[in-house]
């Protein structure tokens, strides 16, 4: 496999864990990539020139391609700038489908990513109305609270696969059996589950998912919209634009992102099964390596019910920023890359109630396709010392090693 990070003078000696914020576009998907800019540059939608034709035909390509990784119908798959976008669309599409009717609950999770979440806060501002269900402590939500949540006024229920700071996969199959037998239609922001798990949207009765090219090694601008065709799943358009697309995302189709994207699909099913085994390899080889040099690691998520690609784990008594910052070299994350940018603690650890001595200091290492054995060992090493030495200074640990319950003291 060809490590493509391209080393310049800011990147050189860095090690990327922050593959759940984006991921490094493969080479090989620049390359198939690149006619599409200057050459091949025809828009998909002039009928009337050979240009036009090529751009259409590596479109349709592109969306076999993809349909045939999700293993759906090609006419199943919408193209947008990315999942944020297929999100929107799903839930105000569903939403505000026409005609109104007295349906107008939303069902979703208190974990879900941002762009669901806010997507949601302003459905509510305009009259729907929106539950969020809790999860456990593993990250997990309960299905019977799910059943209970669901009334006659529901018509969605929206809830991602996996989540993207804590790795943990939700009971798809009993969530989509129960929206099947109570008549309610169900997405998913399925971003972080492609190329990590066996996707499998029939067995899931999912009417809409949402994926992004940018998470599983394609170019960032494009993602995707699974709308399931029978039945025949109803959405209101919320960017018309010319029409393109069946009138459903308008807006001239971005050619060499398609023929990306797809490409990115064609390496992922490709390579599944030994990446999946090389991953979570790596990935129990930097937790237990972890848990060896600091006793008081503690794993953030259902260790039963996640992808290996996410560790997310907390270094009690120090503070995550800190780590993250002597980490230098590390590329890592604190929390979600929103929640980072907004300097508050990640909405997912807290609804998990993880406690809040564990949610400042949990540090989000992702492994990825250019992730190595070597990049693991150095990162505990690393890791390790960086937490030794902060803890050594920390006022938390001293007033946890002189007896006081970190549990019940009050955090501003
Ligand atoms: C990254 C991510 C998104 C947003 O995807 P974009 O293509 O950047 O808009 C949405 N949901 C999840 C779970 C993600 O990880």
């Amino acid at each position: 496999m060809t490590v493509n990070i391209v080393k310049t003078q800011q990147t050189d000696n860095l090690i990327y864990l922050d593959y759940p914020a984006t991921t490094p576009c493969d080479s090989r998907v620049f390359e198939k990539m690149a006619p599409y800019f200057c050459n091949l540059f025809g828009n998909p939608h002039s009928n009337n020139h050979a240009l036009g034709w090529a751009a259409h035909d590596a479109v349709e390509a592109a969306y076999a391609q993809i349909a045939g990784f999700l293993r759906v119908a090609p006419k199943e798959i919408i193209f947008t700038s990315g999942a944020s976008e297929a999100n929107l669309i799903a839930l105000r599409g569903v939403m505000t489908k026409l005609p109104r009717t007295d349906k107008n609950h939303l069902i979703t999770t208190e974990t879900e990513h941002k762009s669901i979440l806010t997507c949601c806060k302003q459905l509510e501002s305009e009259g729907f109305q929106v539950t969020y269900l809790p999860v456990d402590e593993h990250g997990l939500i309960d299905v019977a609270a799910l059943a209970s949540a669901i009334t006659e006024r529901t018509l969605l229920v929206s809830i991602g696969t996996v989540n993207n700071e804590t790795g943990v996969i939700q009971p798809m199959e009993q969530i989509g059996r129960l929206c099947h037998e109570r008549g309610v239609t169900f997405h998913t922001d399925a971003t972080q589950a492609a190329g990590k798990m066996q996707i499998d949207l029939a067995k899931w009765n999912v009417a809409l998912a949402s994926f992004s090219a940018h998470k599983i090694y394609g170019p960032k601008g494009i993602g995707a919209l699974y709308l399931r065709s029978a039945p025949a799943t109803k959405l209101r358009p919320v960017q018309v634009g010319g029409g393109q697309q069946r009138g459903i995302r308008g807006g001239t189709i971005p050619v060499p992102l398609c023929v990306g994207f797809a490409e990115a699909c064609r390496i992922l099913q490709d390579d599944f099964a030994s990446e999946l085994v090389r991953i979570a390899e790596l990935s129990a080889r930097l937790f237990d390596g972890l848990c060896k040099s600091d006793p008081l690691v503690k794993m953030n998520g259902a260790p039963h019910s996640k992808v290996p690609h996410i560790v997310n784990v907390g270094f009690p008594f120090v503070e995550g920023e800190s780590i993250a910052m002597g980490l230098g070299n590390l590329c890592v994350s604190t929390g979600s890359a929103c929640s980072s940018d907004q300097l508050e603690s990640s909405h997912v650890l807290r609804a998990m109630h993880v406690d809040d001595y564990y949610v400042q200091s949990s540090i989000r290492f992702g492994l990825g396709r250019f992730t190595t054995k070597e990049d693991v060992d150095y990162t505990i090493a690393k890791t390790s010392e960086v937490v030794a030495r902060l803890r050594e200074m920390s006022p938390l640990w001293e007033m946890h090693q002189s007896g006081v319950d970190l549990g019940r003291v009050q955090w501003k």
